[in-house]
Order: C-alpha cells, then structure tokens, then sequence
C-alpha cells in the first residue's frame, strides 16, 4: 500500500520504517528539513536499535512537501500533542496537519484513510480533525475514511515492540477504512481490537493511565514498607507472581518520567475534569509521583549539606536504551541541586548531549568519575551501571542497581 506519515519523530519514524519493512511504499512528511535531510541520508534522527538498517534498505523516502502524499491510500497522522513546556495537550500541531492534508484531499480523487496515531483526548478525532478534513468539501465516511489507531511502542525497543505488539487497537469511523488499516497488521498473531474513534482514543490514555498508576501504587507500597524495615523488593516480587497483577512497572523508585505517561495521565485527568468528574486515583497517581521525584534530593540532605558539596548523577535519560531526556526526573532533581548551590558531575550514555543544552553547568564525566563525588544519586536504570565500581561510595540508589549495595552508604529510594 502506498502510505504517508505525517510527522517523524519517534512514532512516526518507527511506523514509517516498520510499514515499509511489510512491504509498503511510505512517505514520511515532516516540517523540520534538517530531519527530512538526514532521513533521506539513511541516518536515524533517533536511538532506536535496527532502525538505521530498515531507514536504509526499505522503500521509504521523507520529504517536507505535502504534494508528495497525493497519491497515498493511507495518511498516519503522527505529530506530538504535547506542550513544549509542562505537561498539558496542545493539539495545534495535529489540527495543522490534519489542515494540510485536508488541502490534499480537496483535489483527490480517489478514496484514501486518514488515520491519528498522535494521542490525543477522547472526542478528538470525531469532534476537531473530521471537521479540519471537511473543509475539504470531501465526505468522511464516503469520500474519505476516519481511523484512530493508538500506538503502544515503547522507546529503546520500538522497532520491536512495532513488529510485535501486544494488540492492535483500530478506531474507525467507517468500516472501509477499518478494513484498510486491518490488512495492514492482518499478518500479526495478535489480537485485533476494532472498535470506534473515542473509544480507541481512550483504550491509549487509559492504558497508560493504569501503568503510571501502578508505578505511584508500589512506591506507596515502597514507603510504608520503608517505615516498617520490609524489603519491598522483596514484597513487589512476592506480588508481581499473581498472574492477575504481573511483575512489570513493579519496581518502586523515583517514579515515571519521559514524553508519554505523564503527559497521557494528565491528559486524561483534565479531559475528566473538562466534564465535571474529578477523577482521585488518576490524580493521586500523579500526586505521588510528583512526591517521589525529589526523595533522593531528600536523602542526600542526610550526608552533605547541597550548597557545599559535590553531587554525582549517574543516568539523565527518562529511562535507559534512549537518549530521550523529556520529563525525565534528572531535570528536576538536577534543577534542584543546582538551585541550592551543589557542583553537579553527570553520566549517561546516551543523553548527555540532549542534556548539555539544558544545563551547561553541569560537568558531563565518565561513569566512574561521578562516582568520585560526596554522594553520587542513581536516576536511570542502565546496564552499564551494574558493573560499576561502587566500593567506599555514598550511594542513593533511584532504581534498583543492586551492585551499588557494595557502597560503604547505600540508601535505596
Ligand atoms: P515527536 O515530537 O518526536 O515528533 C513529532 C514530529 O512531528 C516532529 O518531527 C515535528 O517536526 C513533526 N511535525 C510537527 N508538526 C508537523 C506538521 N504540521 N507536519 C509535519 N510534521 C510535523 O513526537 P512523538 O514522540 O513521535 O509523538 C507523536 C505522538 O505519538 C504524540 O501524540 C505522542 O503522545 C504519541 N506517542 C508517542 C510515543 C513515544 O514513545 N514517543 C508512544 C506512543 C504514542
């Protein structure tokens, strides 16, 4: 199928490059010509393991020029819908692009799918983007046809997670469309959920909804086990064995980060204000998870005084096998440590460079230099970290690395 996406950042560039590994012809549109240069150039503009090889040896090309989607049976809108500062939804970006496309469809003259894979609140794509796509003068449903198909990738294993996913949601507003995106996922042995738009919008914020909810419930779990000398490492696997709840998002810690389940859950929370229901477990799992984010700055104030010491951070991703740093907790634990006069040395794999344009000051060192500081506070999870040399160390573990036991003061969070 010839297919177009629409924006190509992490979803879309995953998608594009993953519809053209099944054997699609796939243009990716993107307004950033830097990107749609190195894309064209076979570089991926992410870290995202197997990409580059599929960039290069697929039938996929990126442009800037809508004029090159004409032709599409299928258009992906995949744009953010995040604001670039906090966390609440801004859908100006996807209403440009549904305005784009709706230019297209004015001169189109065969049927073709406009499927949003941004995410976007419950009533979005029936109650804005349809309206942008009639403008057109063209008939959804007849002339055109509506889907929503939410994406569950996770960063660090999309290229995976695309290829085998859980399940496929499709949202659709007319069964032909529906029909169209089924064939695309028909070769996955997976379940295929059809059902409509809203409520394959709200299959997405709820899914993320509930795996925040479960980060916010095992640090609860966390803190009062840590009142009572329990392990709760211990207690969350003791748990996670019931096959009802599952051993995943069970580690307690300094809490979720990153560009989708804060964003998503808050998404949620306000679209349930927005209609008069105040939504407590969804706003307590945010409450703590805000709480939990600056326990390791708590901690620390046990073993130096932070205007006058040296503060070592190791992992500044939002978690590891990505250089993705958006809403990750080194922003705001980093941030505080700087405000309250602390010299901060810094490691991370891959995001110290998406890093440096934040925060300047901060020294950007190896992996056993930060060590080499009064305290040094674990914040991302990464392998590499496991193999650290963590003897004589003052260590506030965010995470669960358990070689940093070794330390001569180890404090897990
Ligand atoms: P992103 O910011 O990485 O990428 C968006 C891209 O769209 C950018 O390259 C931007 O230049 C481009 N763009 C913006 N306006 C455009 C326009 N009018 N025309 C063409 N290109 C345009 O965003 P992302 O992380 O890929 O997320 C996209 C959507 O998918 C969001 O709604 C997000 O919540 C959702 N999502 C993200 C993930 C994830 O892991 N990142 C997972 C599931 C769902």
């Amino acid at each position: 199928m010839k297919i177009s996406i629409i924006g190509s950042g992490y979803v879309g560039l995953v998608t594009g490059a993953c519809l053209a590994k099944l054997g699609n012809k796939v243009v990716l549109i993107d307004l950033d010509e830097e990107k749609v240069k190195l894309i064209n150039s076979g570089v991926d503009t992410i870290n995202e393991k197997g990409l580059s090889e599929l960039l290069r040896s697929t039938d996929i090309e990126a442009s800037s020029d809508y004029q090159s989607i004409t032709d599409s049976e299928v258009i992906f809108l995949c744009v953010g819908t995040h604001s670039e500062k906090g966390y609440s939804v801004n859908l100006q970006y996807l209403t440009n692009a549904a305005e784009q496309v709706s230019q297209i469809l004015k001169d189109k003259g065969a049927y073709c799918v406009v499927g949003v894979k941004s995410t976007v609140p419950p009533g979005t794509t029936e109650e804005l983007i349809i309206p942008i796509l009639q403008s057109s003068g063209k008939k959804a449903g007849e002339d055109y046809g509506v889907c929503m198909l939410p994406e569950f990738l996770r960063e660090g294993n999309a290229i995976y997670d695309f290829m085998h996913p859980d399940r496929v949601v499709i949202g659709e507003y007319d069964a032909r469309a529906g029909d169209m995106c089924y064939s695309l996922f028909q070769g996955f042995d997976v379940p295929i959920l059809r059902t409509d738009l809203r409520t394959a919008e709200m299959i997405k914020l709820a899914s993320n909804a509930f795996l925040a909810n479960k980060v916010s419930f095992i640090n609860e779990i966390g803190n009062i086990c840590k009142e009572l000398g329990i392990d709760t490492h211990e207690v969350a696997q003791g748990i996670g064995l019931d096959q009802r709840i599952g051993s995943k998002f069970l580690q307690a810690g300094i809490g979720f980060g990153g560009s989708c389940l804060p964003k998503d859950l808050k998404m949620l929370i306000d679209k349930a204000r927005e209609i008069g229901y105040e939504p407590k477990i969804l706003e307590e799992t945010w409450n703590l998870n805000e709480i939990q984010a600056l326990k390791p700055v708590a901690l620390l104030k046990k073993y130096v005084s932070i205007n006058n010491a040296t503060i070592g951070v190791l992992g500044l991703a939002f978690k590891p096998e990505t250089d993705d740093i958006r809403s990750s907790r080194a922003i705001n634990i980093i941030e505080t440590l700087l405000k309250g006069g602390a010299r901060v040395k810094a490691y991370d794999p891959m995001a110290m460079e998406n890093f440096r344009k934040l925060f300047p000051s901060v020294e950007y060192v190896s992996g056993e230099e930060v060590l080499n500081s009064d305290v040094t506070l674990i914040i991302t999870e990464w392998e590499e970290f496991k193999s650290l040399d963590y003897t004589g160390k003052v260590i506030i573990d965010g995470r669960g690395i358990s070689k940093a036991k070794e330390a001569r003061i180890y404090e897990r969070v």
